[in-house]
């Protein structure tokens, strides 16, 4: 191995990732009196989370009558019953302390009349537990909602002397036994080698939708915690269950919020029929996102879809009054001119069922404390170690997430591990220094992948990878794709000992930071296909043709994936049922929660 130099950095607690969770539990951590560092690959307000536009859920209640228990039952019937009950809770809760608290940092959420935060209508957001009308629970900033999150939590976070190392790539995880004890990482700039020694580190790297062809998610989108995580032998989980969302513009897959629907847009097939209307009489448009890219496909595939090759679907919008465009909606009307070179005062947008967000991650309690479920506990937690945000699997989401819960889920569980920080972390403790072999071991792979001279280049493999999971993991699924595709991608994984990287410089080597992401991606791909294949049963996001019905009795449990090298095993832990608060203390009523038929 090439002898690298390494800068040596110590604090209390490093958070890997700047986006709204990294920074949110950032902010925490320092406001704890924690000396803290923010590694980021990319500047924190260019972290995924600037493209939220829809906006954050909280049962404020501005709009009209609404309650944090009709929000919990929500999520829990949108999760499929996959969600952890006690996670559930704890967000449905605190949801409307976290976006107060979100206020009085400065985020410019869009206003009522009298003055109030403004609140639209979301897909799955109901009353009185389904059985009442829609309910306006997504709070807004027109729809720039998560750029206005990061930037004020970006500004709070510095108010708190935080420390901010940006564009700096986070290599892999220092173990030391079975507790984290830091990270190293490669700067992008200058191309210097650095260990951060830590008490705590906290994965907050954003989702891996770069797995799929057709995605809304950045390129940064990689799910590198992901990918260090199974290299440091922790487990994934529930990684089959990847949200579609019905709203990528066709072709280049730029997300339209669903908060167009959500302020009286609609889908129409080639026959001008708002058909959502036959599939979910109640919600229509409204229904949750699962059964509304499920419906989109059927309906291209029974032959009505729109366009010349009848293959994608009218999101209409020019009904709606030109000030509700350009007052609540002024980013979706310049998206659909820039990327599908539409006027949606005149004319519908195009648009197609696309990868968007991953219910799956790093397995965590609503702590944020990863875990690593032996067969005697299941709840068995990883010293040193939390992951929170798109990383990380609470399990707010389940098997289904319902738009504007993920924005929430970051700051609320960004705040949890802060305060859970606060209890576990001794301020007063010396920074350990974990084992040096660990550091050469890193330093190892890294210049082997710097050095790769094989054959093939690494975005081709990429592609391979991209088709591969959007062929056979996609909206439907079925027993000969899943089974075709596992092992496509087996042969596709295998090629990572074939990479050829050809920069070989340390600065701004865009080859080499391109082949680090394709290794984190590749167990993320492994762990969502092969999960998908094991799974047989429809819930939520993972819709098999073959085994079209929820089956409780035997499937209603997590999925516990670990790899080693390119094997993928799953094993299953239980689904966390009981709420926190039982009923007599104000919690929910168990009998509300049960699981029964999902229609909307
Ligand atoms: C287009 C779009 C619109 C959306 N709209 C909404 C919405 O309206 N409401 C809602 O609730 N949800 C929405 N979502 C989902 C939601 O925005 C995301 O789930 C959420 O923002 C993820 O935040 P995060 O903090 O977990 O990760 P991200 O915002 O993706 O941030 C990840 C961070 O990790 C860092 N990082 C990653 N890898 C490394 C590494 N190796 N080394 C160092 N740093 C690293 C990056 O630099 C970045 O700072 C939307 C998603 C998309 C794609």
């Amino acid at each position: 191995m090439a002898a690298y130099e390494v800068h040596t950095h110590d604090y209390d607690v490093v958070v890997v990732g700047a986006g709204g969770a990294g920074l949110r539990a950032t902010l925490g951590m320092a406001e704890q009196g924690l000396r803290t560092a923010c590694v980021t690959k990319v500047f924190p307000t260019r972290s995924h989370t600037v493209a939220a536009q829809g906006g954050i859920a909280a049962s404020l209640g501005n709009m009209g009558p609404d309650h944090w228990q009709w929000h919990m039952y929500d999520t829990v019937k949108g999760s499929d019953w996959l969600g952890d009950m006690d996670t559930m809770e704890y967000v449905a809760r605190h949801a409307p302390e976290a976006v107060y608290e979100l206020e009085h940092y400065g985020v410019p959420f869009s206003r009522t009349e009298e003055g109030k935060i403004y609140q639209r209508p979301f897909g799955g957001m109901t009353s009185e537990f389904g059985e009442g009308p829609p309910v306006a629970r997504t709070c807004a900033a027109a729809d720039r909602t998560g750029h206005a999150m990061l930037h004020t939590l970006y500004g709070q976070s510095l108010k708190q002397n935080a420390e901010f190392f940006i564009e700096y790539f986070a290599l892999d995880l220092i173990m030391d036994g079975d507790t984290c004890t830091g990270i190293v990482a490669w700067k992008l700039d200058d191309g210097t080698l650095h260990r951060f020694n830590a008490k705590l580190v906290v994965l907050a790297t954003g989702g891996y939708g770069r797995v799929y062809f057709n995605c809304t998610s950045a390129h940064t989108c990689t799910g590198d915690g992901a990918g260090m995580v199974a290299r440091a032998g922790l487990p994934l989980q529930d990684m089959e269950f990847v949200q579609f969302h019905p709203t990528g513009i066709y072709g280049p897959g730029m997300l339209i919020t669903e908060g167009v629907r959500g302020e009286g847009g609609y889908l129409t097939n080639s026959e001008g029929e708002r058909f959502m209307e036959r599939y979910a009489p109640t919600y229509k448009d409204l229904a949750s996102r699962d059964v509304v890219s499920r419906c989109m496909t059927l309906e291209i595939r029974e032959g009505r879809g729109v366009g010349p090759n009848k293959d994608h679907i009218h999101l209409n919008l020019s009904h709606l009054p030109a000030e509700v465009i350009h007052e609540r909606l002024p980013g979706i009307a310049e998206s659909a001119r820039i990327f599908a070179g539409v006027d949606v005062t005149r004319e519908p947008i195009p648009v197609l069922p696309t990868a968007h967000y991953n219910m799956g991650g790093i397995p965590t309690n609503y702590w944020g404390e990863v875990l690593n479920p032996s067969e005697d506990d299941p709840n068995r937690v990883v010293p040193g170690l939390m992951a929170v945000g798109e990383a990380a699997c609470a399990s707010l989401h389940g098997a289904n997430r319902l738009g504007s819960n993920s924005l929430i889920d970051l700051v609320v569980l960004g705040r949890a591990a802060s305060i859970r920080a606060g209890e576990v972390v001794d301020a007063a403790a010396a920074v350990p220094t974990g084992p040096d072999a660990e550091v050469d071991r890193i330093l190892t792979r890294f210049d082997d992948l710097r050095h790769a001279s094989g054959g093939t280049p690494t975005a081709e493999l990429r592609l391979e990878m991209q088709k591969t999971m959007q062929a056979d993991a996609t909206v439907f699924r079925t027993e000969e794709a899943l089974s075709e595709g596992v092992k496509k991608m087996e042969a596709v994984a295998a090629k990572l000992d074939d990479l050829h990287v050809t920069d070989r410089s340390l600065h701004w080597n865009t080859d080499l930071m391109e082949t680090l992401e394709l290794t984190n991606l590749m167990p993320n791909a492994l762990a969502t296909i092969e999960g998908a294949l094991a799974r047989k049963e429809s819930r939520g996001a993972h819709a098999r043709e073959d085994y079209p019905e929820r089956d409780d009795k035997n499937w209603r449990k997590h999925t516990i994936a670990r790899l080693e090298g390119n094997k993928v095993s799953l094993s299953y832990r239980p689904v966390v049922t009981e709420p926190l608060t039982p009923p007599e203390q104000g919690g929910i009523d168990p009998k509300k929660i049960l699981p029964k038929k999902r229609v909307y």
